[in-house]
């Protein structure tokens, strides 16, 4: 066991796969769950997803050695500022979010003293979202970057720990170098996509089956990529 308790902000796609991924070899003693809905939290509690699902925030970060917010990059500042004043002293907070400054900027300057904060991003996923769509293979054999404001932190190897326990590779990278890399790798293409969809969806003149019929691979690529969900893409771009 990694961590003896762990708690999870956001109970979706990423957290989900934490969750199943972490239970698959042991890697935590007990996960609390909190997500902002409540049809998120019953749907959690529904299929098992978590040792226990809290209807606050609050409740669900005390005590914990390990709380990842797992949540759009756009929500991670809310999140910060509100569970900032009960972490357990000498936790430790990661995230999953995919730009790495923004969520630095957000949340450190909400976390006090005797915390350590340790951003990770895993580059796995897939176009669903939501709490029934994780599934603990999702990291296995993928990168996690993390983004380190004191590399020489104890936190940092037991984080990597968690994450190699997971399936993925690890690597440390500075912040900004992160963010310059997955501009290129992802995001860009990412926008590409969204935006090429769009253009054939408004093109009128274009018909849809002659999107459909005449889609050539390139296109298909673009319309997968598109279907991911638009509030996590909006707050990355
Ligand atoms: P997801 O499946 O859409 O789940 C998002 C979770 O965040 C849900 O539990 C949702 O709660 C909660 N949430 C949404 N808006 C919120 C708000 N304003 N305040 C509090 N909670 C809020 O998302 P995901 O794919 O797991 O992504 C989570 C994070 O991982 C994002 O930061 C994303 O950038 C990052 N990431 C995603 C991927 C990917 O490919 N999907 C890959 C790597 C990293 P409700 O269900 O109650 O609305």
């Amino acid at each position: 066991m990694i961590y003896e308790r762990v708690a999870l902000v956001g109970l979706g796609l990423i957290a989900s796969s934490m969750f199943w991924a972490m239970k698959r070899h042991g890697l935590a003693g007990h996960v609390a769950g909190y997500a902002r809905s409540s049809e998120t939290r019953e749907t959690a509690r529904e299929s098992g997803l978590c040792d226990s699902v809290h209807d606050t925030l609050v409740d669900a970060v005390a005590g914990a050695d390990l709380i990842v917010l797992a949540v759009p990059v756009g929500a991670m500042e809310a999140v910060g500022k509100e569970m900032g004043p009960h972490l357990k002293p000498g936790a430790c907070v990661t995230d999953v979010g995919s730009v790495k400054r923004a969520v630095i900027q957000a949340v450190a300057p909400h976390l006090p003293e005797g915390v350590d904060f340790v951003p990770a991003h895993p580059l796995a996923g897939t176009d669903h979202s939501g709490p029934r769509s994780g599934f603990a293979e999702l990291f296995d054999g993928r990168w996690c970057l993390l983004t380190p404001q004191d590399p020489e932190s104890a936190a940092v190897p037991r984080l990597r720990q968690l994450w190699e326990g997971m399936g993925a590779e690890v690597d440390v990278m500075d912040a900004a170098h992160h963010d310059l890399v997955l501009a290129v790798t992802s995001h860009a293409p990412h926008l590409i996509a969204y935006t090429m969809v769009g253009v054939a969806d408004d093109l009128k003149r274009v018909t849809d089956s002659e999107v459909i019929n005449y889609s050539a691979a390139g296109f298909r690529d673009f319309t997968r990529i598109a279907a991911s969900d638009p509030t996590m893409w909006r707050d990355v771009f």
